[in-house]
């Protein structure tokens, strides 16, 4: 028995076997080459080598997982052989006197794009499976045999058509110029079994969280990472224990692991009394999240009679179910990214339309407030080309890319006043620092608006609100207030531009302080500002959930609190027991 000490997540016992995750990580440099047909023969030959491993891996798979489960390796091994592929090879070798790596990556990149963009979702999620032959391909290629991103243990693969792959896009944009394409990427593994897992890896980016069959995952315990980073917030909003600063191993893979979310604390094979006392605490917290199913359908409200929303913060269609259950008041941040950090492309507005409307309808009338996007930062998506910037978390993103590029802002604001004709929908900016910004953003909402009229087509008013995330909005609340309906403050932002401290950086999370009497002061002036300027004010950061602030919170005159699912009942307690 082994035991190591990270740092918690998310307060939750895991046990289970450990399974590894590992990115895949290679670059494709351009290069020329003198003579075409000796690379057509070195590429061939490099087909061979992957068609014989897709038979090995199909065999193995058909073994593990059952015929219907393999079947991707098959339709993997009909794609190696496709004659518009192969044909696109061979003529960027012929033509372009390039490298066989370089024409397969750009190849694979080019018809991925290509699946990505059709309209029928079996021919979207081909996408998935062009990328990872052309990454076999590179691998064998460059020598390094078998296709890196694996997870270590046995790696099989995904059902052909599920929509279920721990992954996402493998091949960056390739840069001809400087002739160098760096490509990363994670692959379509899938977890080999049925049975949940303890999900290791190195670091995990949002994007591959997200993307994660999350019914399959007891755990995740990281190397890397913040606490205050969106893969942790994800981790806490799929209710699943996290530990994170853990020095993993590979050869804990296949073992049996506690993950104690409470204490930090990683067991690995852990002797029998260990189990069995793991095994009792697990239990004693079940019973406590039984006893706190007993404030269902109670009110939120303190013993002198102040109500408090409770609202729940969401990333998916799927995290409504765990709202219902936790008997959540709304929502009061569904973070729209995720849906396009899901996607391989732009999702379509009718994409979004289904999405909103599906949460708007579950919600039956609740309030949902849905967040524009806000991409960039850590949040990344292959497609949008964002340059890589020096400091990304004070850079283009959220809502300058909304007022810059208006194409992607106008199709979701389309797509949201569409739904909202089917429920109770508001609308929420990200990352505002200027009274411009929100009348801008509200003039182009107006914009849609007229253009959906002349279209008729129906929606409802939707109320408009804004995140309170930078000192720039705080200290300018009380004008801010005049133009919305309502202020949501992201603590985990705030505390971040706050204290100039990157809210990514495992190495100040130590000093990433939301209770700094910096940040608790700017949540009492937003508050004040807002209901002098009109509007409602809620907190939808991590620290809406900290039940050691809610008396303070309660006592500044919040009027919302938004929180991960799991969090919905704790907080309902603490309130309740206010006087
Ligand atoms: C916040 O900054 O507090 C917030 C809720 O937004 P996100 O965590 O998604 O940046
Ligand atoms: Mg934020």
């Amino acid at each position: 028995m082994e035991q190591y000490q990270g740092k918690t997540i998310f307060n939750k016992i895991a046990i289970g076997k450990v399974f590894f995750y590992q990115k895949r990580e290679t670059q494709v440099k351009r290069q020329h080459i003198e003579n075409a047909e000796t690379e057509i023969v070195r590429f061939d030959a490099a087909k061979k080598t992957a068609l014989a491993q897709l038979d090995q891996i199909y065999e193995k798979a058909l073994q593990e997982v059952g015929a219907d489960n393999a079947a991707v390796f098959a339709v993997h091994k009909m794609m190696m052989e496709d004659e518009d592929y192969l044909d696109s090879v061979y003529n960027m070798i012929r033509g372009e006197l390039i490298n066989a790596e370089y024409a397969v990556a750009a190849t694979g990149d080019n018809f991925a794009k290509m699946f990505a963009q059709m309209d029928d979702a079996y021919m979207q999620a081909r996408a998935a499976d062009v990328r990872d032959i052309s990454e076999r391909l590179i691998a064998v290629l460059s020598g390094s045999g078998t296709i890196a991103g694996t997870l270590a243990g046995s790696r099989t693969g995904s059902a052909a058509g599920t929509e279920n792959v721990a992954g996402t896009g493998i091949v960056t944009e390739i840069d001809a110029d400087t002739d160098i394409g760096n490509r990363t990427g994670t692959g379509t593994d899938m977890l080999a079994s049925d049975e949940p897992v303890i999900l290791m890896a190195d670091d995990l980016a949002p994007s591959e969280t997200v993307q994660m069959d999350k019914s399959r995952i007891l755990a995740f315990v990281t190397r890397r990472g913040s606490s205050n980073s969106h893969t942790a917030i994800l981790a806490r909003s799929m209710n699943i224990p996290a530990v994170i600063g853990i020095d993993i191993r590979e050869e804990w893979a296949g073992k049996t692991a506690i993950v104690d979310g409470y204490t930090g604390t990683v067991i690995i094979d852990p002797d029998a009394a260990t189990l069995e006392q793991m095994s009792a605490k697990m239990l004693d917290d079940e019973r406590r999240q039984q006893l706190l199913k007993e404030l269902r359908g109670k009110e939120t409200i303190t013993r002198s009679g102040k109500k408090i929303h409770l609202y729940a913060n969401i990333g998916s269609v799927s995290d409504v179910a765990q709202v219902l259950e936790n008997d959540g008041e709304g929502i009061g941040l569904f973070r729209s990214e995720f849906l396009y950090l899901e996607s391989d492309t732009f999702p379509t507005e009718e994409e979004q339309f289904k999405a909103y409307k599906m949460v708007a309808q579950n919600m039956a009338g609740k309030k949902v407030i849905v967040r524009t996007l806000d991409i960039g930062a850590d949040k990344q998506a292959d497609y949008f080309h964002l340059e890589k910037e020096d400091n990304p978390a004070m850079g283009y993103r959220a809502i300058r890319i909304c007022l810059d590029q208006q194409e992607i802002f106008r199709t979701q604001l389309r797509a949201l006043l569409r739904a909202s004709a089917f429920g109770n929908i508001s609308i929420m900016f990200p990352m505002i620092i200027s009274v411009q910004e929100v009348l801008e953003s509200k003039r182009i909402l107006e914009e849609v608006k007229t253009e959906l009229r002349e279209q008729n087509i129906p929606y409802k008013d939707v109320e408009v609100g804004i995140m309170i995330e930078t000192p720039a909005a705080v200290w300018i609340s009380e004008e801010l207030a005049k133009e919305v309906d309502f202020f949501s403050i992201g603590t985990n932002d705030l505390t971040q531009y706050t204290l100039a401290i990157d809210r990514q950086n495992p190495k100040l999370d130590s000093i990433y302080d939301p209770h700094h009497p910096a940040v608790l002061r700017s949540i009492r002036m937003v508050i004040e500002n807002g209901h002098r300027g009109g509007a409602w004010v809620g907190i939808c950061g991590e620290l809406g959930a900290d039940t050691s602030l809610t008396e303070t919170f309660v006592e500044m005159g919040i009027d919302e609190l938004s929180v991960s699912p799991s969090f919905i009942l704790p907080v309902r307690e603490a309130v309740r027991k206010l006087s």
